[in-house]
C-alpha cells in the first residue's frame, strides 16, 4: 500500500498523519493498541506509585518535616512522583507539623511554669 500524504486515513479526519504513517496521532492503529493496553492496566500507567529512591524521611522535628516537604515539592514539580502521593504527603506533613508545634508549645509552657514556680518560691510565697 502506498503511503497517503496530507490527511489522516480515517474518513472525516482532517488531521495530519504521523511521520511515516497513514494516520494521525489519534487514529494510528499502533498507538490505539498501546492506549488500550494502558487502559486495561486500570489506567494507572501514568500514576504508578513511585518513591523518592525509597528514601525514609525522619519527621521528628519541624525542620525535618520542612525538608521532606521541600523534597516532595521538587519531586512533584519535576514529575518524579505521583501527584496523589504528594498530596497525601502534604496533608500528613501538615498534621505532623501541627503535632510538633503543639508539643513544642507545651514544652515551652512547662518551662515557663517551672520558672514562675522558682520565682514564686524565691519570694517566699
Ligand atoms: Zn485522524
Amino acid at each position: 500500500m502506498k503511503k497517503k500524504t496530507g490527511k489522516c486515513g480515517k474518513t472525516g479526519c482532517k488531521a495530519y498523519p504521523l511521520k511515516g504513517g497513514n494516520y494521525c496521532f489519534a487514529h494510528d492503529p499502533d498507538r490505539q493498541q498501546i492506549r488500550r493496553a494502558e487502559q486495561s492496566r486500570g489506567g494507572k500507567a501514568s500514576t504508578a506509585p513511585k518513591t523518592l529512591d525509597s528514601e525514609k524521611f525522619p519527621l521528628q522535628s519541624i525542620p525535618q518535616v520542612k525538608d521532606m516537604l521541600e523534597r516532595v515539592t521538587n519531586a512533584v514539580l519535576n514529575g518524579e512522583i505521583d501527584i496523589n502521593r504528594a498530596r497525601v504527603a502534604g496533608y500528613l506533613a501538615s498534621l505532623i507539623m501541627g503535632c510538633l508545634k503543639d508539643y513544642d508549645l507545651e514544652k515551652r509552657m512547662e518551662e515557663l511554669e517551672k520558672k514562675l514556680e522558682e520565682i514564686g518560691s524565691r519570694k517566699g510565697r
